[in-house]
């Protein structure tokens, strides 16, 4: 195995030296690039051939702002689930047609602070429908649906089918209309999630699911079929990226038949989040510490639950490389061992029994495909600073794009 190839091998540091990074704006850290976020961007766009085609990108997966314009450039659309990532798309340049508030047991003033912006708004259960058409009555309203189809990486993300919060159940359809009926809505659209990480089929079967609920409705404007499409977080074991242009063809044939059947070319929407953003970023952090516990060895470092989460919270794989001082290889996979973090808690790991090369104090580690749900998911707890975010812009140069923490704003003084 080479070491270090999946970055290599997308030319992610375009020329810099990561140790050198993390020694200039200190360590841990996030680092983005520019190009590959916009490659994703471009796959989503592409995706299907159908023409009223929109990508509202799931902006809980990453709220910097200049990702965000990168995003909005690239002709990107957005869905936002609190009234803090719909400002944070304003921020970014986004306008209220090109911002879906999706949201799940929402406040009255959230719903009002949308209902102001004239944002097309989702809601998810009949309580909040009839919430809506009390503060909007006339309006127009989306509705999330759960038609019973789920999957995921792990069953906290599975957001579709049985035993999940999410969705209107399609045994309430007839109390769906009679709230619309009563508040005098328009329904524009209807949408689903199915849960993250699924590579296609599950996709399908959804959006199958969904299109047939779509024919009780009349006068539906746009249907939105969900994101969760996969990325390859195990590429050091040979795992392969989501073939776009078969799932693309596949997604495409139910579209366009259903666009005849319905008897207009009604928008369809997808809202990926990970699949734009994850890639595009890796989390720089340095081993502090090694040490052998019983039989089991560990490597101590900068990066806990506190900077990434996704390993504590659903035993995520991330690959992980190692950049060593003057650039020295690692050598084979000889050891096995837990990376782990600096948090107070034993659930505090980034990856368990890894078989790596041995580890030494003073490596640098890149952890892959942290772009999504890393930084949006990091936390001031253990009173940590959260990390600085950086870009290689696409001309190579690099940018810090969000500032560390500061301990002055985190102990919020009164
Ligand atoms: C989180 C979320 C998404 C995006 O999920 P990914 O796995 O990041 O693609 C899309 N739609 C809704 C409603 C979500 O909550």
């Amino acid at each position: 195995m080479i070491a270090n190839h999946v970055t290599q091998s997308m030319n992610f540091y375009q020329g810099h030296d990561p140790r050198a990074i993390l020694a200039a704006y200190g360590s841990p850290l996030y680092l983005y690039n520019e190009r590959i976020l916009r490659e994703r961007c471009r796959h989503m766009m592409g995706l299907c051939k159908y023409p009223n085609f929109r990508v509202n990108y799931a902006l809980k997966a990453n709220t910097n702002l200049h990702l965000l314009a990168i995003a909005r450039e690239e002709g990107l659309c957005v869905d936002a689930s609190s009234p803090g990532e719909v400002m944070a798309a304003e921020a970014a340049g986004y306008t209220a047609d090109k911002i879906m508030f999706i949201v799940n047991n929402a406040p009255s003033n959230e719903l009002q602070f949308a209902i102001d912006r004239g944002l097309t708004v989702s809601v998810d259960s009949l309580s909040q429908l009839d919430m809506f058409g009390q503060l909007n009555p006339g309006g127009k309203i989306c509705l999330r649906f759960n038609p019973g189809v789920g999957g995921g990486h792990h069953e906290k993300v599975v957001t579709g089918g049985d035993g999940t919060k999410f969705g209107i159940t399609l045994e309430h359809v007839a109390q769906v209309k009679s709230l619309l009926t009563k508040h005098k809505l328009r329904l524009i659209g209807i949408n689903h999630h199915i849960g993250s990480l699924n590579w296609g089929e599950l996709f399908v079967e959804g959006e199958k699911a969904l299109l047939k609920l779509a024919y009780e409705f009349e006068n539906l404007e746009f249907i939105d079929l969900g994101g969760g499409f996969a990325i390859p977080y195990n590429k050091q074991g040979g795992e392969q990226p989501l073939d776009i242009a078969a799932l693309g063809e596949k997604i495409d044939k139910y579209l366009y038949r259903f666009a005849e059947k319905y008897g207009k070319q009604i928008q369809f929407i997808i809202e990926p989040g990970r699949y734009v953003v994850a890639e595009c970023g890796v989390l720089l952090g340095t081993v502090n510490a090694i040490k052998a516990n019983g039989q089991i060895r560990y490597a101590g470092t900068d990066m806990g639950f506190s900077v990434l989460a996704r390993p504590t919270l659903y035993d995520s794989h991330h690959d992980i490389e190692i950049y060593r001082e003057g650039g020295a290889e690692p050598g084979p996979d000889t050891e096995i061992i837990n990376i782990v973090g600096n948090q107070c808690e034993s659930g505090d790991y980034i990856a368990k029994n890894r078989k790596m090369p041995q580890l030494q104090e003073g490596d640098i580690l890149g952890v892959l495909d942290a772009g999504a749900y890393g930084y949006s998911m990091s936390s001031q707890y253990n009173l940590r600073l959260r990390p600085p975010e950086l870009l290689i812009q696409e001309n190579g140069e690099l940018r810090l794009i969000r500032n560390r923490d500061t301990y002055e704003a985190v102990l919020g003084r009164m």
